[in-house]
């Protein structure tokens, strides 16, 4: 028994994690993948504050996770694959068993989005990716595209720009939702080059992988094969709530909270980018996860 078990090692978890830590709550973190989360697998993060020159991902994310257990949580490697109310409070089951808490955090975030076009199942992890800080450096001088025009797609473009022979970025419009500067940087790099107002048509490849990709052009309809060996997929995120059922409540998939950030089932709160929210950036994760703590604390005092 717990007094907090907090689902997800990333910038909300971790955070709560250090407030229930100090207010001496025992407190496990509970994380499926990897410590972290989508920030983990970021290679620079410029608009943290605190790190004027930027800091990359995996080493901010490693503080993070030093910082908690300093603070007393033990961060374990499991998956939860439910959760329900009991009279003592609430029960995690995991991949590997049963555990109990007074409350639950559910901080575990979003993943990437699919683009659902024909050759993308086909050739995942054989020049389909969704990570580039992971797959990057399998595409040392060859040609790659990233599809997207959001900060992920932007940054993954500019990260891989330095490994790759020439980087495409596909985007569907000519605007991006993409932080300007990032933007700016992008169009001023001469391995980059834009496809914009194209969609992915289908992903074409060999045994041995993906050898191009099919564009279409949103405004005339006409097709463009591109020869790449690598394309990453940075279209958006979808909650990673599929776990719960319909549990909690959500609006969009995303859990709906109140102002302590307490979902619709008693003594489970929710953190981060699972939140239904407008902004979801390392520094809002971390807000929330602040506030999570202070009000979990609250909450198991009453
Ligand atoms: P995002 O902001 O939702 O952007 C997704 C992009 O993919 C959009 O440009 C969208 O086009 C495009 N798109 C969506 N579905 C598509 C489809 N089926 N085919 C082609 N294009 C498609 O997602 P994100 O970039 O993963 O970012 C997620 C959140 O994390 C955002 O809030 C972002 O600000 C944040 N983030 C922040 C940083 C940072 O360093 N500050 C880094 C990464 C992520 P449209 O624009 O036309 O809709």
């Amino acid at each position: 028994m717990y007094d907090v078990i907090i689902l997800g090692a990333g910038p909300a978890g971790l955070s709560a994690a250090i407030y229930t830590g100090r207010a001496k709550l025992s407190t496990l973190v509970l994380e499926s993948a990897m410590v972290g989360g989508n920030a983990g697998i970021t290679d620079l993060i410029e608009n943290y504050p605190g790190f004027p020159q930027g800091i990359n991902g995996s080493e901010l994310m490693t503080l993070f996770m030093r910082q908690a257990e300093n603070c007393g949580a033990e961060i374990r490697y499991d998956e939860a694959l439910d959760l329900e109310a009991v009279a003592e409070g609430i029960k995690v089951k995991t991949s590997s068993g049963e555990l109990q808490a007074r409350a639950v955090l559910v901080a575990t975030g979003a993943r990437r989005k699919a683009l659902e076009v024909a050759g993308e199942q086909e050739y995942l992890g054989r020049g389909v990716s969704y990570c580039a800080t992971c797959d990057g450096a399998f595409f040392k001088n060859c040609p790659v595209a990233v599809v997207g025009g959001g900060d992920s797609a932007v940054k993954e473009a500019l990260y891989l720009s330095d490994i790759a022979s020439q980087v495409y970025l596909i985007h569907r419009r000519e605007g991006f939702r993409a932080n300007q500067t990032a933007v700016e940087r992008m169009r001023a790099n001469d391995r980059i080059t834009l496809k914009l107002n194209k969609v992915v048509d289908s992903i074409e490849g060999d045994p041995g992988g993906v050898k191009r990709v099919l564009l279409k052009d949103v405004v005339n309809g006409g097709i463009e094969a591109l020869s790449v060996e690598g394309i990453f997929v940075s279209v958006g995120m979808v909650p990673a709530i599929g776990f719960l059922g319909n549990r909690l409540a959500t609006d969009n998939g995303y859990i709906v909270v109140d102002d302590r950030l307490m979902t619709s089932m008693p003594g489970v709160f929710a953190a981060g980018d699972i939140c239904s929210k407008k902004v979801r950036q390392v520094a809002t994760a971390v807000g929330d996860g602040a506030l999570a703590g202070v009000t979990i604390t609250e909450y198991l005092k009453e």
